[in-house]
């Protein structure tokens, strides 16, 4: 098959969304997989109910006691970590420019930045210990790429990420260890609950997402197809890659030449 069966994976913000996807397509695929995410509750049921036999914990990306104490899990239950899908996110105020608070920028930072970096790093740290390689895939976003007006915060550190990911690519080459990013589109989950539905929630997601070159809004299996592609052996000669999944909707142009 693909090389995911029998290893272990850890994913972050599992509980539901884009992570609860990606766990449930690793476990299909074979891996054990731990479910990590601040909603322990999300995290059990989601863990609960995978194909193979699975793990949860209750951490915080942004602490680095979070990121030690899921590591810590999949070594406890496991053994070893093999694969690392870092995927929690928040997407934070959509407040314009100059209303940005600057503890709504920080908060944004501490999720999305800090706690792929300290995630990277475990991993890395993991890898040396068991003396093997492994593979590892950030969720950026369609924002990694390009601007909003009302996403200021969260497009900053979805760009910010990718300055980790090449970074952890070319470090990471030499030892056998591949890290690669997706960029999700329109994906309608809980990222944007604390929103109204009708500006920036969900509905307001396949509203926009109807325009777009494929004329839907993705789904969670739709990008999990491709970070579990990503973390697998089909993916041997890939590292340090952001691949687009959104429909088409970052090709479209706005400018008509
Ligand atoms: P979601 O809200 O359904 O899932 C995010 C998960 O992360 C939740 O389960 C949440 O509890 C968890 N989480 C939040 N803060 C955390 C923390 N500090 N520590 C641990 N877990 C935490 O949203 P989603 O759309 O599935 O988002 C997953 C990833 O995809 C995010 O990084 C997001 O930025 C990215 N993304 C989403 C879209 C989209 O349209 N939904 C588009 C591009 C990128």
């Amino acid at each position: 098959m693909r090389g995911l069966s029998g290893k272990v994976a850890v994913v972050t913000g599992a509980a539901g969304g884009i992570g609860a996807a990606t766990a449930r397509r690793l476990a299909a695929e074979g891996a054990h997989v731990v479910a990590a995410d601040t909603d322990e509750a999300g995290a059990k049921a989601v863990a609960e109910s995978l194909a193979t036999p699975g793990a949860w914990v209750r951490a915080d990306v942004s602490h680095e006691d979070g990121v030690t104490s899921y590591m810590d899990t999949a070594v406890e239950w496991f053994g070893r970590v093999d694969l690392h899908h870092l995927n929690a996110g928040i997407a934070g105020s959509l407040a314009p420019l100059p209303e940005l608070t600057l503890a709504e920028f920080n908060q944004v930072m501490a999720v999305n930045v800090r706690g792929v970096f300290l995630g990277v790093r475990a991993a890395f740290r993991q890898f040396a210990a068991q003396g093997s390689a492994g593979s590892v895939v950030i969720t950026g976003s369609i924002g990694s790429l390009r601007g909003s007006a009302d996403l200021l915060a969260y497009q900053t550190s979805k760009h910010a990420v990718l300055g980790i990911l090449h970074g952890a690519a070319v470090y990471g080459g030499p030892l056998g260890v591949r890290v690669n990013a997706v960029a999700p589109g329109i994906v309608p989950t809980d990222l944007f609950a604390a929103t109204p539905d009708a500006v920036g929630g969900k509905d307001d997601m396949v509203r926009r997402a109807s325009s777009t070159p494929l004329r839907r809004a993705g789904t969670g299996d739709d990008i999990a197809a491709a970070v579990a592609f990503l973390l697998s052996d089909e993916a041997a000669y890939m590292t340090g890659e952001v691949v687009s999944i959104d429909g088409g909707a970052s090709v479209v142009s706005t400018v008509r030449p």
